[in-house]
């Protein structure tokens, strides 16, 4: 008989007595090794075996797998936030002295991390057109990395991926996508010489707003460059229950970006005849190029869209807000959930009008509600801040 410490304390040895249908969550940070020739070899090939949960997971490696297959990269890395995905990717391949090139209107905490990163001597600049000879223009000796969103954050404009991918490369240029918008079900970067491509999986792939999570997918060999610093030694690892639950919600992709691109039409079709609303941002709305550059790239339409209003009084845009019942205020997206977040938090209007929005720009994340029922939550508010039609 053990002592009663060491039962408590012993490793539980599961036998092979039944098999899961749905992934095991391996809830563990560290694994054991059968045999001192186990452990060396495990942990001098800690990448591609199980050793520490901060560096792989089965549970992750699931999930990872997936998602490589799914963008169409050999490789993936998930993390613990989409955040800690792209600060990984840019805090790998960024030197002293080298320079990030954005495209257009980006994630704004992106931005805001290289702001930090002038500390280290890394600079940036940006580029507000979508236009590709005044973006390839903007390249500098010192540009190390192109960093793409396409759509563009709030407001939704794609640019002609593979040209630039193709000027960065004959340049030695690095250039990194954020394609968190379309899922890898819509675009797939990869394929379009783009060498970085990142989802946070917060929003769609996650899909139920329950998990934060991103992944990086490239090739093996930038991949591993990433996991060696960015991943192992930053350590933003998501928790394999995590990984569990974005394999779980994987399973329904396909079913739900259906479901909202059919609902987004709805909605656009309803807002796109109203006098009240000045612009819609989606790519569905832009001019003919940004339509053909839709074509071209996408395989389907994300439900992330703004509205910018006609009438520009704040206190009639308040209302609006307050008006809605059914639709949330809220960050984020990609749940079940339908979403307003206005640019404008009253204090920041400078800021609002920097980046090249108006002050009644509305994001509307179109959830998984019946359209029909988002349709006349926005008209009922419509009605209630700028009167009926
Ligand atoms: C939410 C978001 C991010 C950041 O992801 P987190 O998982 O919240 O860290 C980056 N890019 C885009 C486009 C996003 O919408």
């Amino acid at each position: 008989m053990s002592r009663l410490d060491t039962v408590c304390n012993s490793v539980a040895k599961a036998r092979e007595l039944y098999r899961p249908m749905s992934p095991e969550i391996v809830l563990t940070s560290s694994f054991r090794f059968g045999s001192f020739d186990e452990y060396a070899k495990s942990c001098n090939d800690e990448f591609d075996s199980y050793v520490y949960t901060r560096g792989t997971n089965p549970t992750t490696s699931l999930l990872e797998g997936k998602i490589a297959e799914l963008e169409g990269g050999e490789r993936c890395k998930v993390f613990a936030s989409g955040m800690g995905a792209i600060s990984a990717t840019l805090l790998t391949f960024l030197r002293q002295g080298d320079d990030v090139l954005f495209v257009n209107t980006i994630y704004s905490a992106t931005s805001s991390l290289l702001k930090y990163m002038e500390r280290y001597g890394v600079t940036w600049s940006s580029i507000s057109s979508c236009k590709t000879d005044v973006i390839a223009s903007a390249i500098k000796a010192s540009t190390k990395i192109i960093y793409i969103e396409s759509p563009s954050s709030q407001k939704f404009e794609l640019v002609d991926i593979e040209k630039i991918a193709k000027i960065a490369r004959v340049r030695h240029i690095m250039t990194v996508i954020d394609n968190t918008w379309a899922t890898p079900l819509f675009q797939k970067p990869l394929n379009h010489a783009v060498d970085i491509s990142i989802q946070s999986c917060s929003k769609y792939i996650g899909g139920h707003s329950d998990i934060v999570c991103g992944a990086v997918i490239s090739s093996k060999k930038l991949i591993r460059q990433i996991e060696e610093f960015g991943f192992l030694l930053l350590g933003s690892t998501a928790s394999p229950l995590t990984s569990y639950l974005a394999l779980r919600s994987l399973r329904t992709l396909p079913c739900r970006m259906r479901t909202l691109e059919c609902s987004v039409k709805v909605v656009i079709k309803f807002l796109e005849n109203d006098p009240r609303i000045k612009k819609i941002h989606h790519p569905l709305c832009g001019d003919a190029w940004q339509r053909k550059l839709a074509v071209k790239y996408l395989d389907g339409y994300g439900s992330l869209l703004a509205i910018d209003f006609a009438n520009p009084d704040l206190d009639r845009f308040e209302q609006f807000i307050n008006s809605l019942q059914l639709i949330s205020v809220g960050v984020s997206w990609g749940g079940f959930e339908s979403l307003v977040l206005p640019a404008y938090r009253k204090t920041n209007s400078e800021t609002v009008l920097k980046r090249g929005l108006d002050l009644t720009h509305v994001r509307l994340y179109v959830g998984l509600e019946d359209p029909s029922d988002i349709v006349s939550d926005l008209s009922y508010a419509l009605d209630q801040a700028y009167g009926s039609l």
